[in-house]
């Protein structure tokens, strides 16, 4: 069986993890792995691996939830500010 130049160096590259710290936080780490073009997410004990790829549309996920996270508390606060009229002692 011949294998083009190309996958020859595609087989070398599989054989040991190299993984790369993309960020850091209190939260946790990620890393990539680029041999295997896997995104590793540590969050406290958890170890969630992704593929590189879907590391975007993850990471749009969170954001938008953290976004919608925000907009729901505000909204509770306000709604909580806005209590009927017989709530208020000064009558
Ligand atoms: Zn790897």
């Amino acid at each position: 069986m011949k294998y083009s130049k190309k996958e020859k160096s595609m087989m070398r590259k599989e054989g040991s993890c190299v993984r790369i710290l993309l960020d850091k936080n209190d939260a946790g780490r990620i890393r990539f792995c680029e041999n295997c073009d896997v995104v590793e997410l540590e969050i406290g004990a958890i170890s969630l691996r992704i593929s590189a790829e879907d590391l975007h549309i993850v990471a749009l996920l969170v954001k938008d939830a953290d976004v919608r996270l925000a907009y729901y508390r505000l909204e509770k606060e306000y709604q909580s500010r806005e209590k009927p009229l017989n709530d208020c002692n000064m009558h």
